[in-house]
């Protein structure tokens, strides 16, 4: 390994207002837009409002800094990423405060937990290669198998976990030797120029770019020419619009998307211990979380016992302002998604299903609070059952026999993530196979690693992030072929 020397990672004073990252330059624009504190309804800053110009400015500088970042090697890419998580580990606490100011989250829990989990990731993947793999090697021949880097990335993040999926997507697409250009959600777009802020430190001009603005920018890096593969984390809705311009120029696609993850807790499971377990996997984040718990299969035999104890664990859980340490679970992010929200608690009140928690929004309150809601037992063709409520409602449907519980977790058009929980490993192991996900866990849940393939089946998705397969996803399969 050749030896690379340490890239120092300076402090930065933030001042002035937000900036665009354009060919390792901060950029001002003529027009901002406004980003709500979700906890106040008040304005927490004005973002830059990034034009097509923009955005192709940001597009060419990528595309002319890939020819030497992707003649580096590998090691000399990965002490840049490495510099990149130091410089991001020293701005820890302001991205963590940012977090919970722009998306709504518990400061000293999940912002805390998310923005450490990030620098880790980049931290690690920095390290991460892929190995040039011999497939045949005879006195006449060798054939060799290379992974070669794309060209400019075009990464686009949503507004749930914006640090954790935004850093998910630099890391790996940088170390493979690809360029990026990353536009945020318009509604969560600060901790993310912070990123392109901390990368102006860091990296060669042009290799990493933030662009903010509206969502007509996200469609403009679909349709460019100049952008070899698009790297998505969104609704699926969006998701089908991303691939059909992506289209035009056979763009690499990697799409994360939606979700309506079931658990199935079988009959005879010591289910007490799981009720703290299984209520964050439903409500960390208030439910705004592609792979929470999203319909909760109960067995017939404990299904009102299980209930009346999930409701009371459930009860005294505290929805507020995610700076106040007594807060449990955040905010909605928005004011779309908690108006989608309020069309879900009516069609669940107009419908008259037993509602034993919560079921009714205040809406003299200031932030987009919306209370921990249980329904218990609605039917399966229910909107909350059928829908992804991305919120802190949960419905606990009671089964009677594996066949049955099997064929209602999979009717869903997603295939994101799920979990069984059941006594016997093997038995539930043997219907966690049955279940057309991405990601199916068994007695435990929401184990992620830098090594993990994580992906969605069906509308949940395609390609995957993580793992040697997620790196893979960043680059071309290149097949090398000699004669001896
Ligand atoms: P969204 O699809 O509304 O927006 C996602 C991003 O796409 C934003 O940056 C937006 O500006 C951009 N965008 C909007 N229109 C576009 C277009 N026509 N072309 C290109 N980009 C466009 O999603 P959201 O509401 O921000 O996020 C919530 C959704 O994301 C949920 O469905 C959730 O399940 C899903 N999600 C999936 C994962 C996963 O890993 N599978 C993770 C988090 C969230």
């Amino acid at each position: 390994m050749n030896q690379v020397a340490k890239i120092q990672a300076p402090k930065i004073d933030f001042e002035g207002p937000y900036v665009l990252t354009i060919d390792g330059k901060p950029v001002e624009t003529n027009k901002s837009f406004e980003v709500f504190n979700p906890a106040t309804n008040e304005v927490l800053a004005q973002a830059p409002e990034g034009t097509a110009e923009h955005m192709e400015a940001a597009i060419a500088a990528a595309r002319e800094a890939f020819p030497a970042w992707a003649a580096l090697s590998w090691d000399q890419r990965g002490a840049y990423i490495e510099a990149y998580a130091d410089a991001l580990e020293a701005h820890k606490d302001e991205l963590i405060t940012l977090l919970t100011l722009e998306q709504g989250k518990p400061r000293h829990s999940m912002a805390k937990g998310e923005v450490e989990a990030a620098i880790f990731w980049v931290r690690e993947t920095a390290k991460r290669r892929i190995a040039i793999e011999t497939i045949e090697d005879t006195d006449e021949h060798t054939v060799e198998i290379h992974h070669t880097p794309l060209g400019v990335v075009g990464a686009i993040t949503p507004w749930n976990f914006p640090v954790l999926l935004g850093l998910w997507k630099v890391a790996p697409c940088l170390v493979t030797g690809n360029t990026m250009v990353m536009k945020p959600s318009p509604y969560t777009p600060l901790c993310t120029l912070r990123f392109g802020q901390i990368g102006q430190t860091i990296f060669p001009a042009g290799v990493f770019n933030v662009v903010s603005g509206g969502n007509d920018l996200g469609q403009q890096m679909t349709e460019h020419p100049d952008i070899a593969k698009i790297s998505f984390t969104g609704s699926t809705a969006t998701g089908k619009r991303v691939m059909a311009s992506g289209a035009s120029n056979l763009k690499r696609i990697t799409l994360e998307l939606g979700g309506n993850d079931a658990a199935i807790v079988l009959a005879d499971t010591d289910w007490q211990p799981l009720i703290p377990t299984l209520f964050w996997a439903a409500f960390g984040n208030s439910g705004q979380w592609c792979i929470a718990t999203k319909r909760l299969y109960v067995h017939r035999s404990i299904h009102t016992d299980f209930v009346k104890a999930f409701v009371d664990f459930a009860r005294d859980k505290v929805v507020g302002n995610g700076l106040d340490a007594a807060t449990d679970l955040g905010p909605i992010q928005n004011r779309m998604q908690y108006d989608k929200l309020k069309d879900l608690f009516a069609d669940v009140k107009a419908n008259g299903y037993a509602v034993p928690l919560g079921g009714t929004i205040d809406e003299s309150l200031a932030g987009n609070f919306v209370p921990v809601t249980i329904v218990d037992n609605p039917p399966e063709d229910s909107r909350i059952v059928q829908e992804e409520p991305f919120g802190p409602i949960l419905p606990i449907i009671a089964f009677d026999e594996v066949d049955e519980v099997v064929a209602k977790a999979n009717a869903s058009p997603f295939g994101l993530a799920g979990s069984v929980w059941g006594p016997d490993r093997k038995e539930a192991a043997a219907v966690a196979n049955r279940l057309e996900t991405g990601t199916v866990w068994v007695n435990e849940i929401h184990i992620h690693g830098i090594d993990i393939p994580f992906g969605g089946h069906k509308l949940s998705g395609m390609g995957v992030e993580n793992g040697q397969e997620g790196l893979k996803g960043f680059t071309n399969t290149k097949t090398l072929m000699f004669h001896k």
